[in-house]
């Protein structure tokens, strides 16, 4: 259970992020996928994370403390559709550094939109994670948008495409910030890794 959760720091340089004294789990995905409707629902704050960023704002790293005991960090999403070469190459390096460099780091979640056929964008995002060995879980959002069979279609599809990829599946969740569908799971997992 999520009792507390405070807002940190944000920065766009990996080697800003406080000292790594404490567990810490971060959150990735698309632009657009929920990621902030996510962290909201989980921590029971809605105005916690920023919903909605633009395109083409600074971009930034965000740390939050979890129960006074871990970091809960949102990263910049992926995938804005109009930014520049030069937008793209900062997030690649800020992003690829601090999931490579960030030695508290316990796992990234990669949010994935379960309306969605499966993304070479996402798919390429966990081959990357998979190869620099960042742990990587799966959380598919927006759940309540289609009806259960279809996004349980979306999600056989996508995990399919990972055993291409990997030996064994990834860990996943099925959530839904609309109606908190998957939210105990999820804290669940989250305890656990910060528990190891
Ligand atoms: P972010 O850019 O990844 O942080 O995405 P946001 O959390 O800002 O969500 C993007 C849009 O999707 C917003 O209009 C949200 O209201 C909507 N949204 C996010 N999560 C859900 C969900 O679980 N169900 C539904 N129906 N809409 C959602």
């Amino acid at each position: 259970m999520i009792r507390k959760a405070e807002f940190v720091i944000s920065n766009s340089n990996p080697g800003n992020c406080p000292k790594p004294d404490r567990a810490e789990i971060a959150f990735i995905g698309r632009s657009n996928v929920g990621k902030s409707s996510l962290i909201n629902m989980l921590t029971n704050k809605k105005g916690l994370a920023k919903t909605s960023q633009t395109p083409g704002k600074t971009q930034l790293i965000n740390h939050f403390l979890i129960n006074d005991q871990w970091y809960l960090v949102d990263l910049p999403g992926y995938g804005f559709a109009k930014v520049n070469v030069k937008v793209k190459e900062g997030w690649e390096n800020m992003i690829k550094t601090y999931l490579t460099k960030r030695e508290n780091l316990c796992g990234v979640f990669i949010l994935i939109d379960s309306r969605l056929e499966p993304q070479k964008i996402d798919l390429e995002f966990l081959l990357w994670c998979g190869v620099n060995g960042v742990p990587a879980a799966l959380i598919f959002t927006k759940a309540d948008k289609l009806s259960k069979t279809k996004t349980e279609q979306n999600v056989r599809k996508f995990l399919k495409k990972t055993e291409e990829i990997f030996e064994e599946a990834p860990d996943y969740f099925v959530t839904s910030a609309e109606n908190q569908m998957g939210k105990d799971e999820v804290n669940a997992f989250l305890e656990e890794l910060v528990r190891e």
